[in-house]
């Protein structure tokens, strides 16, 4: 709909200024003037900003994914209205857990708030007082347990409350581990093989001594599944990112599970101002655009999307092993970032640039494009790409190491 339209529409819905008035000209034009509309500027030109091809994957540097245009209409729709902000999150949290079949839901600002307003709401309740008192957690249990080889540093979301992590390894070092300060056990979904305590066990664990199990999924769709699996196996809270695979707002995210729970977590969140988390708001738009993304994603063919995944990195890892002394790999990391990759390895005798070296060449040449890896390999994924720029990856692969 033109942005003319959108407003006309808006004004006759109005009852007071449709009845009245009428949608004149004059009151339409007002209206085009608020309203947020599509602008022909090119903000990251206009900055000297350089734009890339994601060859990488869902980096928070990069800016993480790209959003669907009925995603940034939702986001632009919000602009237009207001509403009651608890009303809102009320309404779309019923609608998540509908679609994720799940007890209850919030939009929260990324995975990491969901796990501060998580931990925050499992440590207070719905006691006021608490929830006023934190970060200091004087006569509250405070400690997370944690396995040591989950600890690569997302903990930090939960010690922005005052409480501590308390690492641990094995099963009977947990047990041992609990205690009456205990608040909560975390699981990283990402590190799972890392860990000597799997999914269940660990439910299991909280289970028989009463304690919450947190589950980070941040980066964890695809598969969509992982989307009802982890609270169908009894994780009390489980939080993902909006703006990795969900391709919704990057600053947003989701906290599934226990209705109890969540409605504590909200206790901490804007517009409640005295609380820890009145930082992490997250607005209308970004609600309305990470509930659209969310439906969006549900409703994908995700068979095809992996087909087309796996065609695409078939071609740049053809494209890459027509230069000689070229070898690739095709993996696919089992939690997180779980979708086709390639890795480019060279002998450096026979081609003679360097891992870093390339990943430059392919950021500063035009269009630039963005890659990961280290000093053994280039890394590349695709399913942050637009269709078609796997062409241009695989000739500019190509291109590069030939001229070496
Ligand atoms: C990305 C990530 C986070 C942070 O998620 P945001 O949505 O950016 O807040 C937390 N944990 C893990 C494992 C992640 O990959």
């Amino acid at each position: 709909m033109s942005s003319r339209r959108k407003a006309l529409k808006a004004l006759t819905s109005l009852p007071l200024i449709g009845g009245f008035l009428g949608p004149s000209l004059l009151s339409a034009k007002v209206m085009e003037e608020t309203v947020a509309k599509p602008l022909a500027r090119d903000f990251f030109k206009e900055l000297g900003l350089r734009t890339f091809i994601n060859a990488a994957g869902t980096y928070t540097s990069m800016t993480g994914s790209l959003m669907n245009n009925e995603v940034t209409s939702a986001i632009s729709y919000g602009a237009t209205e207001y509403v009651n902000l608890d009303e809102l999150h009320d309404k779309v949290g019923e609608r998540i857990a509908e679609l994720l079949h799940c007890e209850y839901a919030t939009v929260s600002s990324g995975a990491f708030g969901a796990m501060t307003i998580g931990l925050a709401g499992v440590m207070c309740g719905m006691d006021e007082e608490k929830v006023a008192q934190l970060p200091d957690t004087s006569g509250l249990k405070d400690e997370v347990i944690v396995q040591e080889a989950h600890d690569i540093g997302y903990t930090h979301a939960l010690i922005n409350t005052g409480a501590k992590i308390v690492q641990v390894t094995t099963t009977k070092e947990l047990e041992k581990a609990i205690n009456k300060k205990t608040a909560m056990l975390w699981f990283l979904n990402a590190n799972t093989e890392q860990g000597e305590i799997k999914w269940e066990e660990f439910v299991a664990l909280g289970k028989k001594n009463g304690i919450p199990t947190f589950i980070d999924c941040a980066a964890d769709v695809p598969p969509v599944e992982n989307l009802y699996k982890f609270t169908k196996l009894g994780f009390d809270l489980v939080a993902f990112s909006g703006g990795k695979g969900i391709r919704g707002p990057q600053s947003a995210g989701l906290l599934l599970g226990r209705r109890k729970l969540i409605e504590a977590a909200r206790l901490h969140t804007p517009p409640r101002g005295t609380t820890i988390a009145r930082g992490m708001k997250v607005n209308k738009e970004e609600v309305l655009g990470m509930m659209v993304a969310l439906e969006l994603y549900l409703a994908k063919d995700h068979k095809k999307e992996w087909a087309l995944w796996e065609s695409q990195i078939k071609l740049i890892s053809d494209s890459a092993l027509s230069v000689d002394g070229v070898e690739t790999e095709i993996h696919v990391p089992p939690h997180a970032n779980h979708v086709p990759s390639l890795r480019i390895l060279w002998d450096e005798n026979i081609v003679k640039i360097s891992k870093d070296d390339m990943r430059k060449q392919l950021r500063d040449g035009h269009p630039s494009i963005e890659t990961v890896g280290n000093k053994e390999a280039v890394g590349i994924t695709t399913w942050m790409m637009e269709p078609g720029q796997e062409r241009i990856v695989a000739q500019r692969v190509k291109e590069i190491l030939t001229n070496a």
